[in-house]
C-alpha cells in the first residue's frame, strides 16, 4: 500500500495517547515528503516501539521530536529524546534480539522492540541506526526506499 508518514505518526500517537500526555511532543513532517510502498500497519508498529522507547527511557515531561523528511528517493524519519541516553558500545547492539542496556534504574522490557523494528525496516530495503544526541539524548532514525519510479506526493499538500 502507499502510506502517509504523517498519518502512520498519528496513528501510533493515537494508540499510545494514555502515556504521550506525560510528554512534550513535537512532530516536524516536511510538506514534500513522498508517499511509501510500504505495509503500513508494520511501520505503524515501528513507530510505537520507538516512541514507546523514547518515553521509557525519559523523564516525564522531557521533549519528544519526531521527524519525516525526503532524501532523495528514500524518506526518513527520526525519533529524537532527551532521557538517558544509549552508551557508545550499545549503540550497534540495541537491535539485537533481547538486548537490553544498563538502565538507571529498571524500566521493565524483554528488549525485542528494536529487534523488531530493524525486521521490519530491513524487510522494505530500508536502514535502522541509532545515534547518541549531543547534550544528552537518543536519536534513531530510519530510512526505507519510496518504491516508487517517481516519488508520488501526499494530495494534501497539493502536489502531484
Ligand atoms: P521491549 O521489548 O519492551 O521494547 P526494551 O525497550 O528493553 O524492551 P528495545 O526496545 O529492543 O527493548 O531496546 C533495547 C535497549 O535499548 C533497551 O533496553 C534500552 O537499554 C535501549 N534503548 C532503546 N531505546 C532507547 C532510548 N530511546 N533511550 C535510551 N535507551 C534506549
Ligand atoms: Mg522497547
Amino acid at each position: 500500500d502507499w502510506c502517509d508518514i504523517e498519518d502512520i505518526i498519528g496513528a501510533a500517537l493515537q494508540r499510545l495517547r494514555d502515556s504521550t500526555q506525560r510528554y512534550s511532543l513535537e512532530i516536524n513532517v516536511a510538506p514534500d515528503t513522498p508517499l511509501l510502498k510500504a505495509d503500513c500497519v508494520l511501520l505503524e508498529q515501528v513507530l510505537i516501539n520507538l516512541i514507546d522507547n523514547a518515553m521509557k527511557y525519559s523523564a516525564r515531561g522531557s521533549e519528544i521530536s519526531i521527524t519525516a523528511e525526503a532524501e532523495e528517493k528514500w524518506v526518513k524519519v527520526s525519533v529524537l529524546d532527551r532521557g538517558v541516553g544509549i552508551s557508545e558500545e550499545d549503540l550497534g547492539r540495541v537491535f539485537d534480539k533481547f538486548y537490553r542496556g544498563q538502565q538507571p534504574k529498571y524500566v521493565s522490557g524483554t528488549g525485542l522492540g528494536l529487534s523488531i523494528c530493524k525486521g521490519i525496516i530491513e524487510a522494505h530495503g530500508g536502514i535502522i541506526w541509532a545515534e547518541r544526541r549531543e547534550g544528552g539524548g537518543t536519536i534513531i532514525s530510519f530510512k526505507i526506499p519510496t518504491g516508487g519510479e517517481e516519488p508520488i506526493f501526499s494530495e494534501k499538500d497539493g502536489a502531484k
